[in-house]
Order: structure tokens, then sequence, then C-alpha cells
């Protein structure tokens, strides 16, 4: 077993002790060694017995635990508690808001032995008079269990995609040909994926037996090679883009195109400019391609910063000199450094005292590293009032702050707006933080209203994020659109709490690409200096 399957397995023992009514003592201590084994980036499998006892949070007993996972796949202690719970109680556990004692009130008192039969009990109102429940927790299961239906059977984007080009490559080998290409919603770099869509030119045309174990629908379609072309265009486009061309009269004869030898012909045939993959949602990108006004998409190698990201100062894995080593060895030229503020206790958030010893030891690194910049930064909660953080006098002292909400996330949408509201009109924010928390497929974001905020920021001169990380690509590119109509400058950031947490910067390109962001509109495309000249004239003015 690697580290993340035995924190997730840990994990699990940990919630089904905690349903079993164990010594809370013991159930809270291996909770939180499996948090830390999921966050972190420590080897356990080089480290001996001996070793692993030694490392903060895991001790001796657990040690033992991992030691147990790492000889024979399993626990013991898991296995005894599996027997005696039913496994509808265990992917209970699965339902965001509801904690382990509350599965196992569930399971004990309304005698709920599965997801399906808590939906039900939902629908009846039963969890209403349960002691600690009330209609408002009722409403919140019912709809994280809808929520977790319709999400059944979908994929991020990023778990998929390398697996995809590896199936590219197996198909170009297997039927000796370089006419192989990934279509459909993977091609366009859809977030959220439902199958894995293949194109193959060939006149063999019997499906391969797939030899790897894909653990999700791939759809290979095979073609003539002649008609590659036709194919793939015909298999890329969202149905709503085919159903506009064709409404628009464009696709009236496609015996016009049936033999193209590219894509980029079959455009011109239509008069059309080229609309690359990601685009073809149906949304403006017909228009775009009438008046030849594809916007000229954002590439990684525009970007030349990374800003949100976090160290060893919060709850990062890496240290703030590797952190700075690392983006400068990548070939960026400034690094944003935004731990998290001192509410956010969870995350070891920093206390004054702990920012001014970090912005010292920015400037030493800043002299060692030049001309590689690192700007101070912070991650500030946006408290429950809107507020930031620190006070006035500290949160001067930052280049730059990310607000951002980390706690309370259950608001409704004129909460949640005014809340951001606040934070936004606040004049030493400067970006907006995953503006809608969501972690996709597993949480759905507090729900706000996109227009306002984004005029908000418009006014405020604050730019938007769009968080990188694969399971957020919060703000959604569907909005990137109205962000640039309003002149709201779009900041990619990883979020890293790790220093390969850099690499997302990838999977926030792809939907930068989908939402049209140039790097005219991209706030971290701009240079050393002008973003450090952009956070000195934005200070000046407070
Ligand atoms: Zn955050
Ligand atoms: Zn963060």
């Amino acid at each position: 077993m690697n580290r993340q399957e035995i924190a997730k397995t840990l994990k699990l023992t940990a919630q089904l002790m905690e349903v079993h009514n164990e010594n809370p003592f013991k159930v809270k201590s291996l909770a939180n060694a499996a948090y830390r084994l999921a966050k972190s980036g420590i080897d356990i499998e080089q480290m001996s017995l001996e070793e692993l006892e030694k490392v903060e949070g895991i001790g001796k007993s657990i040690a033992q635990k991992i030691n147990e996972l790492q000889v024979s796949n399993e626990l013991k202690e898991l296995k005894q508690m599996l027997s005696i719970t039913p496994s509808g109680v265990v992917d209970m556990l699965e339902i965001k808001g509801i904690g382990p004692k509350k599965v196992a009130q569930l399971w004990k008192e309304l005698e709920v032995e599965s997801v399906g039969e808590l939906l039900y009990a939902c629908h009846e109102n039963r969890l209403v008079d349960l002691k600690g429940f009330g209609s408002k927790t009722q409403d919140q299961v019912k709809k994280a269990i809808e929520f977790s239906m319709i999400n059944a059977g979908k994929f991020l984007y990023a778990h998929m995609e390398e697996k995809g080009l590896g199936l590219v490559e197996w198909l170009k080998k297997k039927y000796a040909t370089d006419l192989v290409s990934l279509t459909g919603e993977v091609r366009r770099k859809s977030e959220v994926l439902e199958k894995l869509e293949v194109l193959v030119a060939s006149s063999d045309t019997l499906l391969p037996e797939l030899e790897e174990q894909f653990p999700f629908p791939v759809d290979i379609t095979i073609c003539k090679p002649e008609e590659f072309s036709a194919k793939l265009f015909e298999t890329t486009g969202s149905k709503q883009h085919l159903s506009m061309l064709t409404e628009a009269g464009y696709l009236t004869d496609k015996s016009a195109f049936q033999q193209a030898t590219s894509e980029e012909a079959i455009y011109r045939s239509m008069g059309l400019a080229f609309i690359p993959p990601e685009l073809r949602e149906g949304l403006q990108e017909i228009n775009w391609a009438k008046e030849n006004e594809i916007p000229s998409l954002i590439k990684l190698s525009d970007l030349k910063g990374i800003l949100h990201n976090h160290s060893t100062y919060s709850d990062g894995f890496n240290s703030l000199r590797e952190m700075a080593e690392y983006a400068k060895q990548l070939g960026y030229e400034y690094l944003g450094i935004c731990d998290h503020s001192q509410s956010a206790f969870y995350a070891n958030g920093l206390k004054p005292s702990r920012v001014i010893e970090q912005q010292n030891e920015i400037d030493q690194l800043n002299k060692e590293l030049a001309p590689f910049k690192i700007f101070k930064g912070i991650e500030s909660d946006i408290l429950n009032d809107g507020s930031l953080d620190y006070t006035e006098e500290m949160l001067k002292s930052f280049d730059f702050i990310v607000a951002s909400v980390h706690s309370n996330l259950k608001m409704d949408k004129e909460k949640a707006t005014s809340r951001l509201l606040k934070a936004i009109e606040n004049p030493y924010t400067t970006i907006l933080g995953h503006p809608t928390g969501r972690l996709l497929l597993s949480r759905a974001g507090y729900p706000i209203d996109h227009k306002k905020i984004i005029d908000a920021c418009a006014a405020h001169h604050v730019a938007i994020e769009l968080n990188a990380n694969p399971y957020r690509l919060d703000i959604d590119w569907r909005w990137i659109q109205y962000c640039i109509e309003k002149g709201v400058p779009v900041s990619i950031n990883p979020d890293a709490h790790h220093k390969q947490g850099y690499l997302d910067m990838h999977y926030g390109v792809c939907v930068a690409r989908k939402g049209g962001l140039t790097k005219e509109t991209c706030f971290n495309a701009l240079s050393r200096d002008e973003i450090g000249t952009y956070f000195n004239n934005r200070r000046d003015k407070n």
C-alpha cells in the first residue's frame, strides 16, 4: 500500500471506531495521523518501524498499524469492525455534513442502513426530530446525497488525462498509425468527464481488447484514414456547438469536407476561422470565428509567476526556500507566498510574529535569489462578517493579499455574496481566492451572485483567482468572459501546498482556455517588474 492508500485506510478505521463508540482520544489521534499522512509528502515506504514511531503525530501504536498495512495490506482491527457494520452504513460515512457520530445515530436510532434509505428518511422528514439534527441538517443531508448521485460515474479531467494519452500511444502501436487522437469532452478539456473518447484511423475495423484495466468507460471509434479529420471534427464539438453550426446552415453540405485533410480546412470550407477544441462548447465561438476574432488563448509558457502558494510556515509541505528554488528552477520570474492567516488554526495560520519572521526570511532569500523575486503575500481568511484577518498595520506589510473563505461555508446566496462583497471592498484585497469554495465531484460551492461579485471586483480593482487545483478550478471558466468584459484580470493560481503543486497550473490553463482567457487578460502573465509595480501602486493608494 502506498502512503495515500494507508492514509485512507486509517481514516476509515478512525471513522468506524467512532461509529462503534470507541475511546475518543484514540479516534482523534488516529484521524489526525491519517490527515497528516494524506497531506504530507513523508516517504513512509523508506522508513523503518523505529523511524515511523518518531514522526510527529504518529507514535508507537499507529506506526504499528502502518507497518501492518505495509506488510499484509490489511488491518485486523478494521476487518473486524467492517464485519459488524452493514456496507451501506460504511457508504454513509462519505456523505458530506454528517460525521461518524451522526451516522451511528441514524443507523442505531432510525435503523437506516444505506444511502438510499437515508434519502428516503429525509423525504419522510424523519431526521427533523432526531437529537442533534433538525430540519436544517436534514436539508443538507438530502442535498449532499442528491449531489453525489448526480456526480456518480463522473471523473476529474486530471485523473483521466494521463491515462488518455497513454491509451493514444498504445493504440498508435496497435494499429500502426499516427492517426489516433483523443476526442469529445476530454479533447475539449472539460473539467469533469463521463468517458474517455478516442478516434483511430484504420482499415482494420476490429475494436481492440483493452489490455490495461481502465476504471472508467472508454469509447473507441475507428474510421477510414481519409475521413479522420472529418470524424475528429464531428466527435470533438459539443452537441450545442454542432447544432449551432447546423442551424446557421454551415453543415448543409457535409460532403464538402468529408475528405478534408485537417480540421482547419473544414472550418475554412465553411468560411470560418479555426475554432480550437476547447472552445467548441456552443457559446460565442461561432460568432468569433465568423468575424475572425478567435482569442489567442493563453499558454502555460505565458505565465510569468506563481501566486498563492503555501509553505511550512502554515500547512504546506515544503519550506519557503524549497518553494522559491523550485519555482525559479521551473523558469518562473516570481513567486507569491500566501500562507494561511491567523484564524485558520486548523492550518497553522500565521500569528503576527510569524508573519514578521517569514517576511524577514523572504528579504534574505530575495537577496540571494535575485533577480527572482518572492512577493510577500498572505491568504487571509474572509471572516464571517466579511472582514480580513489582521489589523490594518499588519495588512499594510504585505505586497498582496489573496482573500478567501474557509469557514462557515453553509451560506445562502445573499449571505455569501455580501460576505464576499465586503472583502472585495477592503482596500487591501488584491485577489479574490477560490470564489465559491467548490470541490468538484465532492462539494458544491456556496451560491454567489457572480455578476455582482465580478462587477465589484471591477469597481475595486481586485483580480479573481482561477484556482488551478483540479478539484477546484474555481472561478468556473464559464464566467471568464464576463470577467474579461468587465476588465477584471484572472489569476491562475495553483494554491500549492507542496512544490509539485505548481504543476497544477497546467489544469488551470486548460480551463482558462475554455473560458477564452488570453495573455493580456491574465494577471500572472505580467512580468516581475510589471506585477511589482502594480502591487506598489495599489499599496501606495492605501
Ligand atoms: Zn484557500
Ligand atoms: Zn490556499
